[in-house]
């Protein structure tokens, strides 16, 4: 046994101690952290009574139906469509970016997308903006940047905090604790989280971090403390990245917004500020986002509440694998459903 896995063990013995005798959920809302959690098997360390479910942490998996429609309608409209690779597979109501007749290119970033738009001025190029506060200062910086005309995007930020809230409001998933992601809290800092009567712990991205991070998770829950403790202070400032959020003052504002499994959250996503909607794809070209309701049996809905786990689903790895994914939840590599087949449950 590695030193690396002697004090694994002895840190899951510390849990197993601190949890005798309670039942304990906690949620993560992070799909980094679910993939160091089932690579490295860290829900098998754990007493059967601590269970550790992921939430809505995985950008493309709370993407709603209605916004991949969207991106689908502009592209048989003939836009040039840029996208993560991610989003490429996620079902829309008819089809997916992936089985549309359309020019659909993979990006690595909006920067590209930009590129595009001046390499093609006689056309119009439409970003999908995917992500969390880790992700939209960088929509902010290049619609700073004064990108051209013919270029717009998709807004589908989403913020974390709002989600939480939403959980903890509806108590649907019995959570005790949340661990919160690195990365989102480097960008936001810890504030908005102190507001929240309930256990939170910022944890870091590797399998010690992660199961450090549960760790103080379980000791606040057990004694009865409800703060927001910093185990990523490397990276983490009470603050936040300032100039990140200035950027992101500059050009959006919260709005309320539907997320898949959710309804509208209040003030959960962002919006371009008047100045800036001239880049606002849905505005410049019409299209209204429609409410859709799923038929195909899958649970991402579920799965992104923390109520279900990706193997509660019958679909999981029959109807639906990676190659023919039936939701989204397996199409991400983000996803829990994608997590679980290509790693194992290990739990
Ligand atoms: Fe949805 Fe597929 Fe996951 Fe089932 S296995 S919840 S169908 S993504």
């Amino acid at each position: 046994m590695t030193g690396q896995e002697q004090a694994a063990k002895a840190l899951a013995g510390q849990i197993e101690k601190l949890a005798a005798g309670r039942e304990i959920k906690i949620m993560h809302v992070c799909g980094t952290h679910e993939y160091t959690i089932t690579k490295s098997g860290i829900r098998s360390l754990l007493p059967a009574n601590v269970k550790v479910v992921m939430g809505p942490g995985c950008p493309v998996c709370v993407t709603p139906q209605s916004e991949i429609d969207a991106c689908v309608e502009l592209a048989e409209q003939g836009k040039i469509i840029c996208t993560y690779g991610d989003l490429l597979r996620v079902p829309g109501t008819k089809s997916s970016l992936y089985d549309t007749v359309g020019d659909i290119r993979i990006v690595q970033s909006i920067a590209q997308a930009v590129d595009i738009a001046r390499q093609t001025p006689d056309r119009e190029v439409v970003f999908m903006a995917v992500g969390f506060e880790t992700t939209a200062p960088t929509t902010a910086a290049v619609l700073l940047s004064n990108p051209p005309e013919n270029f717009s995007i998709i807004v589908s930020h989403r913020l974390v905090p709002p989600a939480m809230k939403w959980l903890m409001q509806q108590g649907e998933a019995n959570l005790n604790g949340f661990l919160l992601p690195g990365h989102v809290c480097t960008v936001m800092g810890i504030h908005e989280y102190e507001a929240f009567p309930v256990p939170q712990v910022i944890a870091g991205f590797d399998a010690m971090e992660v199961l450090y991070g549960l760790y103080l998770l379980v000791k606040q829950i057990v004694e009865g403390r409800a703060v927001v403790e910093n185990a990523y202070a490397r990276a983490v400032k009470p603050e936040g990245n300032l100039k990140a959020q200035k950027m992101m003052a500059e050009v959006f504002e919260p709005c309320d917004i539907m997320w898949r499994g959710f309804p509208v959250i209040p003030d959960s996503g962002y919006k371009l500020k008047p100045q800036f909607e001239k880049y606002d794809a849905l505005k410049k070209f019409g299209i209204e986002l429609k409410d859709v309701k799923c038929t195909t049996g899958c649970l991402c809905n579920e799965l992104l509440r923390g109520v279900k786990e990706p193997t509660d689903c019958k679909l999981f790895g029959k109807a639906c694998t990676p190659l023919k994914p039936v939701g989204a939840c397996m199409v991400s590599t983000e996803g829990a459903c994608r997590i679980w087949y290509t790693y194992g449950k290990a739990h």
